[in-house]
């Protein structure tokens, strides 16, 4: 239950005075449904209003004069603006402008001769300096409500900064002082303030140092949201651990397999199988996420921990997100697991009436060991013998419903996810917290590396001109368009113009994919693809994370720049698969700045993931650079997960901490951690989850 001293902040918006039926979804949209939603809205910079002089004034920047109103000058056409003279007296005219219809009711509101205070920036006009529609315009007596330095908070239309920021400070008013949750020790050492000083600081900067995300108050916020969430992962994974799991021994099979592969394992699948093995060996559920660059080799990995499980006279479930994927996995394992006697079924949409219901048979009576397949799999005529482990492939693909409901489909089913998304190192903790993880941070030897190339776009007809012929020689190549505009219509559209123009240029043969395609048209373009019927694939970035080509072996992006260098070296992975070199043309359009231009460069000079994933992290800074919202990164309020990354490790730990001292937060501490994760919504959730 939520404490009552956080009722206040718990209430709707429209219980702060303004905010009325038609502003109130203009608040909703900009910060939230509640006052709380207001008070961790952040200010992103700074206005300086100290007192400026006429001849001191800077076209461009924020002044703050006093005036007398000298003269009202009406526009003398409909676009013009309403405009008022105003003078200090002794140096110099500045000009107020208003535009739509101000004028009688501005007239009135300031009289010539009329002392006031203004403030907003200068612009230069003709040969005057003027203000237009100036933040602040106000009898002289009421200069102290024009503050000296204005935090500027993030705005909407029809909600202006200024607005946003009385609404913020009405919040802050009703924010109560709360019990400390933070360890005293700690906040001294890190010269912290209380929560309510921090957000005080925070919506009264005197400072640019206290906007910064390294301000004290904005690492304490910070801190404290991400002590919340990391909270909360730590109590799902106990609630998790709480459900017993029959133990799982290694067993033949799994020797058998690993010795009928061509290849030996990697030193990086030894250590993640061994960790796995330990996990199904514990007698808790494994909730373990196998990380790996693409082609690091993850899934004979998860097929001989399937082994395991099949020798105990378990099934195993492993689920893709697409047709085509659920195919190539199942393509793969297959005649391996058949040639030790396992039956292996695919499950996908695509299996209608008899055939379907043998298979889903197949998996009910046990005779099939492995059910490889896509949403079909957690559907609810599907149901299993024995199902003890739920391999997940591109684990973010799927809602955490869709996880759970393959899960429930046996009693304490042991769940192995699997992601090739480089997330850094340093931020591993806030996506996947609540997760053990294992890592294949080393590559199956005897790749050739993909060579990389940067080229500007002027130069596509000689690129276009280079593919024609190592098509003509049986090259396969894959041409990714950007979808980066506002409207995914223009995208696609420049899209078809491309394979258009490549298939008057190859003569046919080209493929399109792209997003809006239904999924078996899409599944059947991409098979004719992977069967090298078409020599050239068009996509838009569609193009199915972990397909298999071996055959193709040029990889060109056009508008590379645009791209996320991790979303790049995602789509380079889609080459250099097989014996042959393959290249990579990053196309971008000149002139590269000088950020895009170390971007490219990284790219081209490494090939792991995880590098790949740290550096840019460390170029682009905030905002969210790596598409880490659609890797499940959760979206925080006042923590920022690049600025603050040295921060997340140290809540990990302390959650730990609190929760082996206080499972189920009872103490006094723990009592006001429950209220911190009541202010954040980081709560555990339900038991089983
Ligand atoms: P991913 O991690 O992207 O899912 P895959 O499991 O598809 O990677 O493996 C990529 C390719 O590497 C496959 O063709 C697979 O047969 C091969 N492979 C996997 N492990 C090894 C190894 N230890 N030595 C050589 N080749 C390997
Ligand atoms: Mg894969």
């Amino acid at each position: 239950m939520r404490p009552e001293i956080l009722f206040p902040l718990f209430a709707p918006v429209t219980s702060l005075k303004g905010v009325g039926p038609k502003v109130a979804p203009l608040v909703e949209k900009l910060a939230g449904p509640l006052v709380r939603d207001l008070l961790f809205l952040a200010p992103h910079s700074l206005v300086k209003r100290r007192p400026s002089s006429f001849m001191g004034l800077v076209e461009g920047e924020v002044a703050t004069l006093t005036v007398t109103i000298d003269s009202h000058m009406p526009p003398r056409a409909l676009q013009q603006p309403w405009r008022i003279r105003a003078f200090d007296g002794s140096t110099g005219f500045v000009t107020l402008a208003f535009f739509k219809g101000h004028g009688p009711h501005l007239e009135r509101q300031h009289p010539v001769g009329a002392k006031r205070i203004v403030s907003g920036k200068v612009e230069r006009f003709g040969s005057e300096m003027q203000i237009v529609h100036p933040d602040y315009l106000l009898p002289i007596e009421r200069a102290a409500e024009v503050p000296e330095i204005e935090a500027i908070y993030p705005a909407t239309a029809g909600l202006p900064p200024r607005t946003v920021r009385k609404l913020v400070h009405e919040a802050l008013e009703r924010a109560p002082e709360l019990p400390e949750w933070q360890d005293g020790a700690w906040l001294a050492r890190e010269k912290w303030p209380s929560w309510r000083a921090a957000l005080d600081s925070l919506h009264n900067p005197v400072g640019e140092a206290e906007i910064s995300p390294q301000s004290a108050a904005r690492r304490r916020l910070g801190y404290d949201e991400l002590l919340a969430h990391q909270l909360a992962l730590a109590q799902r994974k106990a609630a998790r651990r709480a459900h017993p799991a029959t133990p799982i021994q290694a067993g033949t099979l799994a020797g058998r397999l690993e010795a009928a592969l061509p290849w030996k394992l990697t030193g990086a699948q030894i250590r993640a199988l061994s960790e796995i093995r330990g996990d199904l060996a514990s007698g808790e559920r494994m909730s373990r996420l196998l990380q790996g660059d693409v082609g690091s080799g993850k899934t004979v990995v998860c097929m001989l921990a399937m082994a395991d499980v099949l020798d105990a006279g378990r099934q195993a479930a492993f689920m893709a997100p697409t047709e085509i994927l659920a195919r190539q996995h199942f393509e793969t394992i297959a005649p391996l697991l058949e040639a030790q006697g396992v039956r292996v079924v695919l499950l996908t949409g695509r299996d209608k009436g008899g055939a379907r219901a043998e298979k889903v048979m197949a998996i009910m009576d046990g005779t099939a060991g492995v059910a490889v397949g896509t949403h079909a799999l957690f559907q609810d005529e599907v149901r299993f013998r024995a199902l003890s482990l739920a391999v997940i492939d591109e684990q973010h693909r799927f809602g955490v419903n869709e996880r759970k409901r393959l899960q429930d489909k046996g009693e304490a089913v042991h769940l192995l996810a699997m992601s090739a998304t480089p997330i850094p190192r340093t931020l591993e903790l806030t996506v996947f917290g609540d997760l053990d993880v294992s890592r294949i941070d080393e590559k199956p030897p005897g790749r050739t590396p993909v060579a990389t190339a940067a080229v500007p776009s002027p130069r596509l007809p000689q690129v276009i001109a280079r593919l024609k012929a190592a098509v003509a020689e049986g090259a396969q190549a894959f041409w990714i368009c950007p979808l980066v505009s506002e409207s995914e219509e223009m995208d696609l559209m420049a899209a078809e113009k491309r394979a258009v123009e490549l298939r008057q240029v190859m003569g046919g043969h080209v493929g399109l994919v792209h997003g809006q395609m239904p999924g078996p048209e899409k599944d059947h373009v991409m098979a004719e693809f992977a069967e090298g019927r078409l020599p050239v694939l068009v996509a838009t970035t569609v193009v199915e994370v972990g397909v298999n080509v071996p055959n193709a072996t040029i990889m060109v992006i056009e508008q590379a720049e645009r791209f996320g260098l991790a979303q790049l070296h995602q789509l380079r992975g889609r080459v250099g698969r097989g014996r042959r070199e393959s290249s990579c043309l990053l196309v971008y359009d000149p002139p590269l700045g000088e950020t895009a231009e170390k971007r490219l460069d990284i790219l081209r000079k490494t090939d792991d993931g995880f590098e790949i994933a740290e550096k840019d992290l460390e170029l682009r800074g905030g905002g969210d650079p790596l598409g880490l919202k659609q890797s499940g990164f959760p979206a925080y309020r006042l923590a920022d997960p690049v600025a603050h990354r040295d921060l997340i490790a140290v809540a990990a730990d302390d959650a730990r901490l609190i929760l082996a001292r206080d499972p189920a937060l009872r103490t006094e501490r723990g009592e006001a951690l429950r209220m911190l994760q009541e202010l954040f919504d980081w709560k555990p959730a339900g038991p089983g989850d």
